[in-house]
């Protein structure tokens, strides 16, 4: 829940940013007076507000590209960037080793995210594999081996 409320509020911080260039793109060009009573459409005819149109739809689609992207290496519990890229598989022997995934990890623990590489049978998503209680794991583990 945490998760998708940080993505809505930066998409909402976003939107109000791109609300204000835009409200600044009008200011700085305004619309050009009437000719004989007749209102050109100022896009496709006048070009400087086309180029303008055009900047301001792939600054737009570019901030957004970087929020999912953002939003995509977040701990699904703390939020935290995830770190720690672990590279395994191997493209040419991907039937021997396994298929070349990336595995990121939460530094405190709270889960790990796959992102495969091969994508075979269409997109395939990465999936986040939440860890139960690490710490609790690690002790288990460090009083079998002691
Ligand atoms: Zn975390």
């Amino acid at each position: 829940m945490r998760y998708w409320l940080y993505l809505a509020g930066k998409l909402a911080v976003a939107s109000g940013f791109m609300f204000g260039v835009w409200q600044g793109l009008v200011r700085w060009l305004p619309e050009p007076e009437p000719f004989l009573s007749y209102r050109v459409s100022r896009f496709g005819q006048d070009p400087l507000w086309t180029f303008v149109i055009l900047f301001f739809t792939l600054a737009s689609l570019g901030l957004l590209a970087l929020i999912l992207l953002d939003q995509r290496y977040r701990c699904r519990t703390c939020l935290r960037r995830l770190r720690m890229p672990l590279t395994s598989g191997s493209w040419p022997s991907s039937f021997l080793v396994g298929i070349p995934k990336t595995e990121y990890i939460c530094p405190y623990g709270h889960g790990s995210l796959r992102v495969p590489e091969l994508h075979i049978s269409g997109l395939q998503p990465p999936v986040w594999k939440p860890n139960d209680d690490l710490w609790t794991q690690l002790r288990k583990l460090e009083e079998n081996r002691g």
